[in-house]
């Protein structure tokens, strides 16, 4: 029996025309696929190359996509292969099964809120110190947890630091991706719901990617995991042996980590140097 395969989307999988990080010439650019389409602009794309390897692994391997997106805003998203049984949005707010969020899995995520601060102080926290100077957005997800679309070039530098160092006694995690800062309450989390999903699937324990702090406890969680070489775990030096780290960043990340993967599944041959 194999393992299930969960993977955190956004700059791990699927990238946003800013995160691509291309390299080299113009001519010798990958070409992409665009799965994501947000007020009728393309939004998120992945390689060609990519596309045919997640279609490939998703159609010999259960594939469970692991997001801290809303369920609306993972729906945007249309993956190569088929869809997938399970996938888990909301950073483990909800367990979609079949696309419809699991009642009994939300229930008993929210009944575990208890354990940390309530999201309204949080919030108000974060307002208070927030400066329109840099905010562009402030949003709450699924009434679970909040996030911010700042301007990076205006943020000052210790603000992340301090909130996080705030919330954490509260029992929140605070991460920054791109243009991002999501606060998320620490019960909150990707493994326990790629858990459930592999335990409902019969799956062999479950392996994973990601690249930010909030995928942490999934890489954690997982028999194996691969991380790209850009992100939040990239830059803090997050190394533990199970977890490989490709030498790839941006977009070329994503289809060395789809590579990799079908390489440890025996689905591919292995690389030769
Ligand atoms: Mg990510």
């Amino acid at each position: 029996m194999s393992p299930l395969i969960a993977s955190d989307l956004d700059r791990t999988l699927i990238y946003s025309a800013a995160a691509l990080a291309l390299t080299g010439p113009d001519a010798e650019a990958p070409r992409l696929l665009c799965v994501e389409v947000y007020e009728h602009s393309p939004l998120s794309y992945l390689t060609e190359d990519a596309a045919a390897l997640l279609d490939d692994l998703a159609r010999r391997t259960p594939f469970v996509p692991a997001t801290t997106r809303t369920p609306e805003q993972y729906r945007r998203v249309r993956l190569p292969g088929p869809p997938p049984r399970f996938a888990v949005c909301a950073n483990g707010g909800h367990l979609l099964v079949d696309g419809e969020s699991d009642p009994d899995w939300r229930a008993r995520v929210r009944a575990r809120l208890t354990e940390c601060a309530p999201l309204q102080e949080v919030r108000a926290r974060i307002l208070r110190h927030a400066d329109p100077a840099w905010l562009r957005k402030e949003r709450v997800a699924d009434d679970l947890f909040v996030y911010l679309v700042v301007d990076r070039a205006v943020l000052p530098e210790t603000w992340v630091k301090e909130l996080a160092d705030w919330a954490g006694p509260r029992g929140w995690n605070v991460s920054l991706q791109g243009r991002k800062i999501y606060a998320v309450p620490r019960p909150l989390t990707k493994s326990a719901a790629v858990a459930e999903a592999a335990d409902r699937a019969g799956a062999d324990g479950f392996w994973a990617a990601g690249d930010s702090l909030l995928d942490a406890d999934l890489l954690h969680a997982a028999e194996r995991g691969w991380r790209p070489a850009h992100g939040e775990l990239a830059d803090s030096g997050w190394n533990p042996p199970h977890v490989r780290a490709v030498p790839e960043r941006g977009v070329a990340a994503g289809e060395a980590i789809l590579r990799a993967i079908g390489t440890a599944l025996g689905h591919l041959p292995p690389p030769h140097d």
